[in-house]
């Protein structure tokens, strides 16, 4: 397989169009059977249910290659059953599970030679997607939908180290009690824009949100779950109703008591327990960064900054993410049906 030529350890995040991308379109009370096209562009009406009422639900996975040259993707079971389940309660009819693990193999396969070498640090980073696009003007679900995977290349997260990041506890909120935060949807991102646009403009790299009810618990920022560990170095690790079920938590919960034999304590997690020194390092969790560590929190000017300081990871953090990478790069042994081959 002949690589493209790309200069894959300076890439960004950001969009590039690659050979082929994945389309099924729902119509009828019924998936069509799908398939691979190279059309990037989408045409629909000017009433489309995504244009006016935001109905669409998305996921992130990422394909790579492993040190020893296969082409493999991570636990894409776990994004498969999320959208089937963000779906479900947007109204939009979900995407069979078995399809969606299926489609995102052929789309991996068809654009293999986007998939970044090994040791650049870059991945294909996949994004499936599903919105309504029949038109809707009395507020109901729209009567068809389009399902979508694309490939773009990405570029390494992290370029020369991960250095921890300044967080400021929002004035926003993310996601209310019994609303729509446990579920990946645009419509959660759109009122993110502005709370992180502000929280840049005020030298900050993230927000971390609060629950709304009481304003008294950690919750997740707009793309990452949080992980903290303790001073008898367990992972603690935020509970709540409205907060996404991140794949990466979920693996390195896992990876934290099966390879690290550490404890993991998923809990309720009050702003103040921050502040009272409960916990020595923490870290932001997602597909991108796998870890990327905060250095310091900032709730309207009173600052905690964690023990190891802005300059470098904490070692658990550190640990946590290389075995993780580890499992992922094919260098340790993963748990059973986490990697799937793209042949
Ligand atoms: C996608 C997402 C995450 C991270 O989930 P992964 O499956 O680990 O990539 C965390 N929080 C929110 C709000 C997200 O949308």
């Amino acid at each position: 397989m002949e690589k493209k030529n790309l200069d894959w350890a300076n890439l960004s995040f950001s969009y590039m169009k690659t050979d082929k991308r994945y389309v099924a379109n729902y119509k009828d009370g019924a998936w069509d059977e799908g398939g691979l096209t190279g059309d990037a562009m989408i045409t629909m009406s000017e009433d489309a249910g995504v244009l006016q009422y935001s109905q669409s639900v998305f996921e992130g996975l990422k394909a790579y290659t492993t040190k020893d040259g296969r082409t493999v993707t991570f636990r894409p079971d776990l994004n498969a059953e999320r959208l089937y389940n963000s779906a479900k309660r947007l109204e939009i009819p979900p995407f069979p599970k078995d399809r969606f693990v299926e489609a995102v193999l052929e789309v991996i396969k068809a654009n293999e030679a986007w998939v970044p070498p090994y040791g650049t640090g870059a991945t294909l980073y996949l994004r499936p997607y599903i919105f309504g696009i029949s038109p809707v003007i009395g507020v109901k679900p729209a009567d068809e939908y389009q399902f979508r995977i694309f490939a773009t290349p990405v570029g390494p997260y992290f370029k020369g180290g991960a250095k921890p990041i300044r967080v400021k506890i929002s004035d926003f909120d993310r996601a209310a009690p019994h609303g729509t935060g446990n579920i990946k949807a645009g419509l959660n991102y759109a009122m993110s824009l502005h709370a992180i646009v502000t929280a840049h403009q005020e030298g900050f790299a993230e927000n971390i949100y609060l629950d709304p009810a009481s304003r008294t618990y950690i919750e997740e920022t707009g793309g990452a779950n949080i992980l903290f560990v303790n001073q008898n170095g367990d992972l603690v690790v935020p509970k709540s109703d409205s907060i996404l079920p991140s794949v990466t938590r979920r693996s390195l919960e896992y990876v934290a008591e099966h390879y690290l034999g550490m404890k993991v304590d998923e809990r309720k997690v009050k702003l103040s327990e921050v502040y009272d020194g409960e916990f020595k390092e923490c870290g932001l969790c997602g597909t991108a960064a796998v870890i990327s560590p905060i250095g310091q929190i900032s709730d309207h000017g009173k600052e905690y900054t964690f023990a190891n300081g802005m300059e470098e990871m904490g070692p658990v953090m550190s640990k946590l993410r290389s075995t993780l990478l580890g499992i992922q790069e094919g260098e340790i042994e993963a748990p059973e049906g986490w990697i799937y081959e793209v042949k």
